[in-house]
């Protein structure tokens, strides 16, 4: 019998995945083939958070897939030669994949298209709502500025969401690796897998997303990241405004990417920064150990959750990038040796953003973490469920505990702290 392979990377899900439903389109066997890519691993990228978050996903995408007659085929080693590998152990025709936007997965396609040629196909708008290119302003191969690209998003057509399948007849006898299991770094980790994923979504209500104790966002990256939850359903799904916006920030940056896939580390817009040095400065951000409060506590959820709140990664990686004036990368890379749902579009192009060499159309913009704390934590909970030196402060007085007659064990201020909005830390 014909055999199709469903070639699995940051879409591992049964709900609206059109690679494994193409796959069952074609032929009445499948193979959904998972490979632990040994190039994924040779960068680095595959840290013990996301590590750990991945094989749950596996192991519940394997779970999904039993249930419906069939089960993961997990491979290690180079993506290419398992996948040919499997190919010949199956007997399969074709191998189908969805369409990636870094460097890496560009060139995984195009490795995949030198081994199977025409018996490739590949898939748009799987790990995006809106493929990268779908819009593009006359004369250009990608928007460079948010707010028209929202607009031609909002006025494009979107392929419809498709059904999970109810059966994946998968061919006998094809071996496969058992899960393994990863430590994470982060004791709070999130549970990965598409049934976390869903139930999440389902549970959550939108809150106010800039409160930081109130911490009323999604949490749904991790779960977008790897693919176990598809934007296209999302946005089809939600009436919610500013959910779908924060969505289209996520296709905006895959699309910048897939365009530049250098933007990845080299600036987007070069503006000539000379960086300052300094790796004590460096592990006191990284540590939580600024002595600015409200950037502690963000740098300290980070290392217990794998996550952190949006308004606190902008504060933070704008005092490391604009009030110290370190280079973007240093700061990318910390948050991608922690973040589960790390992500390189939309890590290394939202620390441009910040750091002034990227997409903002105001690059000289310096959040002063001082009135980021007075606003978006006023009486200063968040900063004292994160920051346990200083949780017996009342109110906002944990925002400035250098001016405390009694001083709390905790670090003085890395920099004077600037107060008036306006301060543009160390010159450019
Ligand atoms: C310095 C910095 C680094 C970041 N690194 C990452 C990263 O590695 N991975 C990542 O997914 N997001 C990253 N973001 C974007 C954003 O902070 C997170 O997506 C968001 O905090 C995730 O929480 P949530 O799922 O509750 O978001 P919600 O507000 O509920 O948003 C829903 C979804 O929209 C997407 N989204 C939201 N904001 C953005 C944004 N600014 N850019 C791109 N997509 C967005 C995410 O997929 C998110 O899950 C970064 C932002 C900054 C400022």
């Amino acid at each position: 019998m014909p055999v199709t392979i469903a070639l699995l990377t940051q879409d591992l899900r049964l709900h609206d995945n059109p690679v494994l439903h193409a796959a069952l389109a074609a032929t009445d066997l499948v193979v959904p083939l998972f490979v632990l890519d040994d190039g994924i691993a040779a960068t680095g990228f595959a840290v013990p958070n996301r590590a750990a978050f991945l094989a749950d996903c596996l192991r519940d995408l394997d779970a999904g897939l039993r249930s419906r007659g069939g089960h993961l085929v997990l491979r290690r080693g180079d993506v290419v030669a398992e996948t040919a590998r499997v190919a010949a152990e199956a007997g399969a025709g074709a191998v189908h994949v969805a369409a990636g936007v870094t460097a890496f997965a560009q060139r995984r396609e195009a490795r995949l298209r030198a081994e199977f040629g025409d018996r490739l196909v590949v898939h748009d708008a799987v790990l995006t709502a809106l493929a990268p290119g779908a819009v593009t302003p006359a004369g250009k191969d990608h928007y460079a500025v948010f707010t028209p690209y929202l607009r031609a998003w909002s006025a494009a057509p979107r392929r419809k969401p498709l059904p999970a399948p109810r059966r994946v007849p998968v061919p006998d006898g094809i071996a496969s690796l058992p899960v393994p299991v990863v430590r994470p770094d982060s004791p709070e980790l999130p549970p990965g897998g598409e049934r976390a994923g869903r139930a999440r979504w389902k549970r959550w209500t939108p809150g106010d997303r800039d409160a930081l104790a109130l911490d009323g966002t999604s949490h749904l990256s991790p779960y977008l990241h790897f693919g176990c939850l598809s934007a296209t359903e999302l946005a089809a799904g939600t009436a919610d405004e500013d959910f779908v916006r924060q969505l289209v920030w996520r296709d905006f940056h895959h699309q910048v990417l897939a365009a530049r896939p250098a933007a990845a580390w080299a600036d987007y817009r070069p503006r000539g920064d000379r960086w300052h040095r300094d790796e004590g400065e460096l592990n006191a951000w990284r540590a939580g150990l600024t002595g600015c409060p409200i950037v502690d506590a963000g740098m300290r959820q980070l290392a217990a959750q794998g996550w952190m709140h949006n308004r606190a990664r902008l504060i933070t990686a704008s005092f490391l990038a604009k009030t110290l004036h370190h280079d973007w990368r240093e700061g990318a890379a910390h948050f991608l040796s922690l973040l589960v749902d790390g992500d390189v579009a939309n890590n290394q192009l939202n620390w441009q953003w910040v750091a002034g060499t990227g997409t903002d159309t105001r690059p000289n913009r310096v959040l002063n973490p001082l009135t980021q704390a007075k606003r978006f934590d006023p009486d200063g909970a968040y900063v004292r469920r994160w920051v346990p030196e200083l949780a017996h402060l009342p109110g906002g007085t944990v925002h400035r505990p250098w001016l405390l007659a009694e001083r709390p064990d905790y670090p003085a201020p890395l920099v004077e702290l600037p107060t008036d909005r306006f301060e543009r830390g160390r010159p450019r």
